[in-house]
């Protein structure tokens, strides 16, 4: 997702109470923080539609969204600017994801749509590639799960390819997941653009062991 810089972005992100500034502070400490036994992270928020509809439908779960973009960060934040307990936000590089959570301290993990990043030489800077993979494993708790949806077929192959080799068990997966009412689940802007295009994939892996 790409977007002009916002210039109220990064004063906007000083001052929200929900963003978490110094998140490391809270590693082994998030279930305390958010008084939820079950921690939710969804990676690459966007504007936040996902992450806040997913907070709003289960209260009684811990959500905590990462962004790194600035401007996006913002708009995310402008939209969840009252504080409650069960959620937090962090703007930062996923990279970092293993400072910021203890090993075993997260219980599932979204990416809702993530970017595909087409060409080869970008494909570290894919969500699911074997990098980040190495990491979500240290983070997950033994049967924590990583739920993945997006309309980008080639990213969805991929994916299913790096999860496999890195020992994650595919416990479900849908070709066109919107065929079907899937009430659970939350349809963000981003989605419904895609949705009338072609089919959404979804999948669900779980650590195991
Ligand atoms: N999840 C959103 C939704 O469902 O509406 C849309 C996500 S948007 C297409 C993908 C987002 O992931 C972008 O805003 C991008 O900045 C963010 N992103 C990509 N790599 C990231 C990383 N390493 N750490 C944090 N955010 C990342």
């Amino acid at each position: 997702m790409r977007m002009r810089k916002l210039k109220w972005a990064a004063d906007f992100i000083a001052n929200s109470e929900v963003n978490v500034h110094n998140p490391e502070i809270y590693q082994g400490k998030w279930r305390e923080l958010l008084n939820r036994d079950c921690i939710h992270v969804e990676i690459g928020t966007g504007k936040g539609d996902y992450w806040i509809g997913m907070a709003n439908l289960y209260p009684e779960l811990g959500w905590i969204g990462i962004e790194k973009q600035e401007s996006v960060a913002a708009l995310a934040l402008r939209k969840k600017d009252t504080l409650e307990q069960q959620t937090r936000f962090i703007h930062g590089d996923a990279a970092n994801i293993d400072q910021w959570f203890a090993k075993k301290e997260i219980d599932v993990i979204h990416l809702n749509f993530s970017d595909p990043w087409p060409k080869n030489r970008n494909k570290k800077r894919r969500l699911s590639n074997e990098r980040f993979l190495d990491k979500y494993h240290q983070i997950l708790s033994d049967d924590g799960q990583i739920i993945m949806k997006t309309d980008n077929r080639s990213l969805f192959e991929y994916s299913i390819i790096e999860f496999q080799n890195f020992g994650f068990k595919l416990e479900e997966i849908y070709l066109d997941f919107r065929s079907e009412q899937h009430d659970e689940d939350i349809i963000s802007e981003y989605e419904r653009k895609f949705m009338e295009k072609g089919p959404i994939y979804r999948a669900v892996w779980v650590k195991g062991g």
